[in-house]
């Protein structure tokens, strides 16, 4: 059994939530945010992902604010001050990330942010695996080995465009 954490930007008495195959903490009745584990992110983070969805709807205290420029301590390790990055190669959502364990955390809407930035991936990954198709086909005798390389290149066109690793696996 885990210790309860608190809500590392209001205080407020974290919830363990079943989403998917993953239990995440979960600040209901206060400023809305999520805490991940070091890996849970990772499996709710593409819209395909069961579970996910379940963490848009968590009820909120009216008119709290979040500041989000401010300092934040990680619910898990206490002293550890969260690092604030973007999350993905769009750079339009922002987390805490604890550099100590590695768990996230999320304000309220940034979870759902992040899944709908994989949605247009998705779609620019089948444009693209649509696009190579193309290409191949229409070589007039595409050997075994061009063949080959031209799948391995789409492949690494398309974790490209996929690309969601943190910014801490980056080289
Ligand atoms: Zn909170
Ligand atoms: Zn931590």
């Amino acid at each position: 059994m885990e210790k309860l954490m608190n809500c590392p930007v209001c205080n407020n008495s974290l919830t363990p939530v079943q989403a998917g195959h993953v239990t995440v903490d979960v600040c209901a009745g206060g400023c809305a945010g999520v805490w991940f584990d070091n890996f849970e992110l990772q499996k709710l983070d593409e819209p395909h992902e069961s579970g996910g969805h379940l963490l848009g709807n968590i009820a909120a205290k009216a008119g709290l604010q979040i500041d989000h420029a401010s300092k934040r301590n990680c619910p898990k390790c206490g002293d550890i001050i969260m690092m604030r990055h973007f999350f993905s190669a769009r750079r339009e959502v922002e987390v805490d990330e604890c550099p100590n364990c590695g768990g996230y955390w999320l304000d309220a809407g940034e979870l759902a942010l992040i899944r709908a930035e994989h949605q247009t991936d998705r779609e620019q990954q089948m444009a693209v695996e649509q696009y190579v198709e193309e290409i191949s086909t229409k070589s007039l005798e595409p050997s075994r080995l061009g063949g080959r390389t031209q799948a391995e290149r789409a492949r690494r066109i398309t974790q490209v465009l996929r690309f969601t690793i943190p910014v801490r696996y980056r080289t």
